[in-house]
């Protein structure tokens, strides 16, 4: 199974993304982690893109597409792979469905995260991530007000989760990824989610939704 998840900034992509790869045994890439994990390791990669991402806005396709399909030519044998933050514009779209048919593959759902403008700045303001094991999620979730609850480490707010930056991610999004919903409407692909709910209750909405549009059924044993 093929799945694409996009959704502005803070709507939860991170943590529906891996849950869903994990309910449905898929690949997961995070280009969003990929990206600040390679600023942090300060790659050429890394350099060239963090002022980018310091600014909120996007990495240009010619840094996306090499990273994009080298990652996905990795994955041959696996049973399929869940992308989150990847395509965020019509021409990465156009880029994954070049891939995709010159791989005689797919894409069986593409699943847009709606969350109003109001709580996402609400959400963005409480979020932390782990540098560790690059878990996210709210400040409430963490371990004794400061630890990752996966692993342990001590996890902190998102080095580009500052309101400025957030509002040119939120305007970028807005007006790069947002197209996607009528693109992957006409192509009958388009899984639209109402992603305001505690994260259970989307994570089985989203799950309910993708069964039902790949019409296929989990393994007994999960
Ligand atoms: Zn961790």
């Amino acid at each position: 199974m093929r799945l694409v998840l996009f959704g502005p900034p803070a709507s939860g992509k991170g943590t529906q993304g891996r849950r869903l790869a994990s309910s449905l045994s898929l690949g997961y890439l995070s280009t969003g982690a990929l990206l600040r994990e390679h600023v942090e390791n300060a790659t050429p990669l890394g350099l060239s893109a963090k002022p980018i991402l310091a600014s909120g806005e996007y990495l240009p396709d010619e840094l996306m597409f090499p990273i994009l399909a080298d990652w996905l030519d990795h994955q041959t044998g696996q049973t399929g792979w869940v992308l989150d933050g990847f395509p965020r514009s019509l021409p990465q779209a156009a880029f994954l469905d070049g891939w995709l048919e010159a791989h005689a593959l797919k894409l069986d759902a593409a699943i847009s995260l709606e969350v109003p403008y109001d709580e996402l700045l609400q959400r963005m303001r409480n979020r932390v991530e782990c540098p560790a094991c690059r878990w996210t999620g709210q400040r409430g979730q963490l371990a004794h007000g400061t630890d990752c609850p996966k692993c342990g480490a001590t996890a902190s707010r998102r080095a580009d989760d500052d309101e400025q930056n957030f509002n040119n991610r939120f305007t970028e999004f807005s007006e790069i990824t947002l197209p996607l919903v009528k693109y992957y409407e006409d192509r009958k692909s388009l899984i639209s989610v109402q992603a305001t709910a505690p994260q259970d209750e989307v994570a089985a909405l989203i799950l309910a939704e993708v069964m039902e549009k790949a019409s296929v059924s989990l393994p007994s044993n999960r």
